[in-house]
């Protein structure tokens, strides 16, 4: 180990704090400090080298270094590093909101922009909530989310999900929410099975609206993937049948598409898989390609219009983060969106998908693998101890995190979500690197759990 890695490992031991990280466990580890990065290849201050396989935690689109976006953030720190967006603007803002504007589902027509998933999921509740104030209904005050579903750790956010490991802690703290189950088929809540159950899943939160809907502001949920709840995949008419409810009952639909959007399943976003367009969408992470933090609360022109009013009716959404449309962000969102239109990003995914398909076929025949599930290029392996009962690991064996260091042996980086291993590369990653990064992943699976 050279001098240097040793001591960045000391300052870093000694003064930072690390997010959902065991403290106690990281203090004994050594671990790796990451310098460079090229490509999907991440380097270390040691001089290895590793896949980057889950895209930096789900925010890099295309890879590292993508001429692009590096270009667009030196132009604009040349020019303006920041200034405020409350009441004047910034060209990159202006620029990257009309861009977005074009990609988004037709009927989304304005961008509000914040910092990171979080802070923009707070600005969705607050929006839904306000705008049935302004519409004459002030008893829609409610929020509809789901069982596993997850957009975020601030309070409002933490209202909003549905992960008891991260947010039964905080419960004292939380407003109330009405919970659908998760659509989740490996282990449906209802007990039923794809195609016979009709999507049973969407029919409860349709129950909840019947009941409800007078006190109901919105139902939001992340379209197709519950990402942070291990990567559950939807069955297909999920969507339209929520979407079907929430017209039906004058409810808003707000889709989180912090970790879908931007590529990852296959679509720019979502929701399109099924010609469905929210009332709020949520955008966070591949915003900027993985570079910056940068977000968006994108809404359409009626919700939009409902908050117009005279000075002194303050009507005015009273809300902002200091660097909204930070320019820098906003250049690097214009650079990642770029080199989607130069590298024919979409088109070329499609081929990489049913590569990635075809190869996952493979890691149903582990015997200690329950459920392969994917939408694009979100990933979820579920490991169990018994197949036949889909009897889950203890936690205590931590089986995700034996596979995840054993693939770090090999050069491959990736972090689990409890017993799934998730595979989640930049889309932007050749066929070569994807193979390389599932043949590390299969072998560390089969070697953990079957030895
Ligand atoms: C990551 C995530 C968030 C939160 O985004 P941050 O930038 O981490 O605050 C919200 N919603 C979903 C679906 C996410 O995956």
């Amino acid at each position: 180990m050279t001098d240097r890695t040793k001591k960045l490992r000391e300052y870093d031991k000694n003064f930072i704090w690390h997010p959902f990280t065991q403290m106690k466990e990281y203090e004994k580890k050594e671990p790796i400090v990451i310098e460079e990065a090229e490509g999907v290849y991440l380097f270390d201050t040691e001089g290895r080298k590793y896949i980057d396989g889950v895209s930096s935690l789900w925010v890099n689109i295309h890879g590292h270094k993508v001429p692009e976006i590096d270009r667009a953030i030196k132009e604009q720190v040349e020019k303006l590093g920041h200034s405020t967006l409350l009441g004047i603007t910034n060209p990159a803002a202006a620029e990257l909101a009309k861009e977005l504007i074009e990609i988004c589902p037709t009927g989304l027509k304005k961008v509000f922009y914040s910092g990171d998933g979080a802070s923009a999921v707070e600005v969705a509740i607050k929006m839904a909530f306000q705008y049935w104030q302004h519409k004459g209904k002030p008893k829609k005050t409610k929020f509809v989310s789901l069982e596993n579903g997850y957009h975020g750790d601030t309070l409002g956010a933490v209202s909003l999900g549905g992960i008891d490991i991260f947010h039964a802690t905080f419960k004292p703290l939380l407003f109330e929410t009405y919970k659908a189950p998760s659509y989740y088929c490996y282990r449906c809540p209802l007990g039923q099975t794809y195609p016979s159950c009709e999507v049973a899943c969407a029919g409860e939160v349709e129950k909840i609206l019947s009941e409800h809907h007078n006190e109901i502001a919105a139902v939001i949920f992340e379209p197709y993937v519950q990402a942070a709840g291990g990567m559950i995949v939807s069955p297909p008419g999920y969507l339209e049948q929520v979407r079907g409810c929430c017209d039906k009952y004058d409810v808003l639909m707000i889709l989180d598409e912090v970790a879908t959007g931007f590529g990852r399943t296959g679509k720019m976003f979502a929701c399109e898989h099924e010609g469905v367009t929210p009332d709020i969408m949520v955008l966070g992470k591949g915003m900027t390609g993985g570079y910056l933090p940068l977000s968006a609360t994108i809404v359409t022109q009626e919700i939009y219009d409902a908050f117009l009013g005279e000075y002194e009716e303050f009507k005015t959404f009273f809300h902002g983060h200091s660097y909204a449309g930070n320019p820098i962000s906003c250049a690097a969102g214009l650079g990642n969106l770029e080199a989607f239109r130069n590298y024919n990003t979409l088109e070329e995914l499609e081929e990489k998908i049913e590569f990635l398909e075809q190869e996952l076929r493979e890691f149903k025949g582990l015997k200690h693998v329950g459920d392969v599930r994917n939408k694009g290029f979100m990933v979820g392996i579920e490991l169990v101890e018994d197949r036949e009962t889909k009897k889950p690991y203890p936690v205590k064996m931590k089986m995700g995190w034996k596979v995840a260091e054993l693939a770090m042996e090999e050069e491959v980086l990736i972090r689990p979500l409890g017993n799934v291993i998730v595979v989640m590369p930049p889309i932007g990653i050749s066929m070569e690197d994807l193979k390389k990064l599932l043949t590390v992943t299969y072998r560390a699976i089969k070697k953990t759990t079957e030895s």
